[in-house]
């Protein structure tokens, strides 16, 4: 944040009283992880503070402090909606444009109250009076640390928000091993430590506690493993069908396209998730080194993201997407081939 932006942040917040926080659709660690600190940091300093998700998320994030005071758009429209536009002040984090907010972007669409993004992804669009947008951090969560010290209120940190912003560092670099990883992550994630944070328990909450049906999906998926070694790709799929036979949740699939990279001289890694329901097959995209996911799926798949992680959709049927999926492959020789 430069000074202009913390000026112009702490006079936003002077003169509101209601703030609402909204994460993107299908939040994940960071954005629930962020929402929930600055809900928490807000409230310390005196304003109304209320995270409003358009939608619902996974169980493993339920246990984070100030989960049970989360309105979801999806099941209470109407006190969400008027959350949003009765508030002072509107923060969004973890995304940068209305569209990652599925049902709830005509809603942001009619906010005329000033808005702040923290967002650490590619290409911000131009909605808030304050953008602090870094595409070299780690996550959102690491950015929400820096704003608060940047606001000289570090010390205001309680081990509940040094809970959630280590969850969401930690969800967002993979446990501290994708390139984004830097020094100063480590720094913060120690201060957090010393603030209350416990590294063991986190880790247990968020991975350690799979359902059996969990484990044999992901057993299906590595059955469904199609590795295209000629274009250092690897991807999964699975149909509505097995996600059905076993039960599935929301957060069920997560992390499962990481094995594909997991492969030796694999680079480039999807998962095709067929959605009957949407209509869609939602597509997850990772990559180690220069090979850019996000120009990928903002190409081809009406999505977008970072460098290495990046998300997307298809409306063709499973079978047609994959084989669209393989054409595409020989066009980007340059960087996928041996
Ligand atoms: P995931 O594959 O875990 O859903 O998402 C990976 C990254 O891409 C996340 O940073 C997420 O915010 C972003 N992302 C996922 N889906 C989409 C999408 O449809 N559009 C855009 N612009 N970003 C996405
Ligand atoms: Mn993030």
């Amino acid at each position: 944040m430069n000074i202009n932006q913390i000026k112009e942040t702490q006079a936003l917040l002077k003169k509101a009283q209601k703030i609402a926080i909204i994460p993107h659709k299908n939040p994940d660690g960071d954005a629930m992880g962020s929402t929930l600190a600055l809900s928490a940091y807000l409230t310390i300093k005196g304003h109304k503070a209320t995270v409003v998700a358009p939608n619902d998320y996974p169980h493993f994030l339920k246990w984070l402090p100030g989960n049970k005071e989360v309105l979801t758009y999806t099941h209470h429209s109407s006190a969400s909606r008027n959350c949003i536009l009765d508030a002072d002040l509107v923060f969004t984090l973890d995304f940068n444009h209305f569209s990652r907010t599925g049902d709830l972007e005509e809603v942001l669409e009619r906010v005329t109250a000033p808005l702040i993004m923290i967002d650490h992804h590619q290409q911000p669009s131009d909605y808030a009076a304050v953008t602090y947008s870094d595409t070299s951090m780690s996550s959102t969560c690491e950015m929400l640390y820096h704003f608060i010290t940047a606001l000289g209120d570090e010390h205001l940190i309680n081990a509940q928000m040094a809970s959630c912003l280590y969850t969401g560092i930690m969800t967002d670099t993979g446990s501290f091993r994708f390139p984004s990883t830097t020094a100063t992550t480590h720094r913060v994630i120690a201060n957090l430590m010393d603030k209350g944070a416990i590294n063991s328990d986190i880790h247990n909450q968020i991975y350690d506690t799979n359902s059996v049906s969990r484990l044999q999906l992901l057993g299906v998926a590595l059955n469904n493993l199609v590795v295209l070694k000629e274009h250092r790709t690897a991807f999964i799929t699975i149909t509505q069908k097995e996600l059905d036979n076993h039960n599935f949740k929301k957060g069920d699939t997560e992390g499962f396209v990481n094995y594909c990279l997991s492969l030796q001289g694999i680079i480039f890694a999807v998962i095709f998730i067929e959605n009957t329901s949407d209509q869609i097959i939602k597509m997850s995209l990772r990559s180690k080194g220069d090979f850019s996911v996000n120009e990928f799926a903002r190409s081809h798949y009406q999505g977008g993201g970072h460098t290495n992680a990046a998300g997307g959709k298809s409306d063709l049927s499973i079978e047609e997407t994959v084989t669209h999926f393989k054409t595409l492959l020989p066009l980007y020789k340059a960087q996928l081939a041996i």
